[in-house]
């Protein structure tokens, strides 16, 4: 599970851990395998590392790593680095009697994103993605290439799925996509009321407001237990019904 020094991946892992699942975590430090998965040697240190910590056989696979700068930074660990890091144990989930797995999407996803930069990261083509995502935030759109890397995210998720390498080895793949979540990633959100008011407006969360990372956790924690035999493929807003009010009753 990679993200689990803060934040949602941190509170999954502690929910885990307490019902006596073994967790591996994965992140920059303060985890078990500390690797940068914004590179290839990174990624490949992750997998590898966790591939002879498992023994080769792993129950269920979540990716929470992520970043939300206005940068291509987060097309290198929000896309790339999920799903190599997926790819990569994937083999490992095949070889267990009931695997499962689920990535963090985003409201961000609905918003709109860089086309160029999407339809690199699906063609697997990262340093593309990357040299379209410099000259987005040259023109000052740095702040569509994280709605970009969930939205490719969420576009990749639905394409495998179905696929023999994961639906055809028993393996559920979903996303959960909140919307604002209390974790150190949305504290600069909260540092003036003008940027608060447009994140608010942004994301309406009529129901109950801003989540605690935990509420997340709980989503991610189900779709990853055994309970979760057939659904895959889906992306599960937690998001206060941000994008219910967003999108309407119309999709
Ligand atoms: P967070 O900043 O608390 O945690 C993110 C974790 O990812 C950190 O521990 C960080 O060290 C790790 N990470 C970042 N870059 C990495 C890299 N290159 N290699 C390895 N690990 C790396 O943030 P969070 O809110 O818990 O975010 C978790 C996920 O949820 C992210 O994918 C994020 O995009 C998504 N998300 C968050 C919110 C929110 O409001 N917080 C909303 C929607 C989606």
């Amino acid at each position: 599970m990679s993200g689990t020094a803060s934040g949602i991946g941190k509170a999954l892992a502690g929910l885990l851990r307490a019902q006596g699942d073994e967790v591996i975590g994965i992140d920059l430090k303060d985890a078990d395998v500390c690797a940068d998965l914004s590179t290839p040697e990174g990624r490949a240190l992750a997998v590898e590392s966790v591939l002879g910590m498992c023994g080769g056989v792993l129950d269920g696979v979540v990716a929470c790593a992520g970043v939300s700068t206005f940068t291509t930074l987060t097309v290198r660990v929000n896309y790339f680095g999920v799903t190599a890091m997926l790819e990569g144990l994937r083999p490992a989930l095949a070889a267990a009697p009931a695997p499962r797995a689920a990535v963090i999407g985003s409201i961000s996803g609905t918003k709109p994103a860089v086309p160029e930069v999407v339809r690199a990261c699906l063609d697997g083509l990262e340093e593309e993605a990357v040299e379209s995502g410099e000259r987005a935030v040259e023109r000052g759109d740095g702040r569509m290439l994280y709605p970009s890397s969930k939205s490719a995210l969420a576009q990749w998720l639905r394409r495998v799925c179905v696929t023999p390498e994961w639906a055809g080895c028993g393996i559920p793949l979903n996303a959960v996509a909140p919307g604002v979540v209390l974790t150190p990633m949305s504290d600069p959100l909260f540092a003036d009321e003008e940027m608060r008011k447009a994140m608010d407006a942004a994301v309406p969360m009529p129901l109950n407001g801003y989540a605690e990372p935990e509420v997340v956790a709980e989503a991610l924690r189900w779709l990853i237990s055994p309970a979760n035999s057939h659904m895959s493929g889906q992306v599960v807003y937690v998001d206060g019904g941000a994008e219910a009010t967003l999108r309407g009753p119309d999709v």
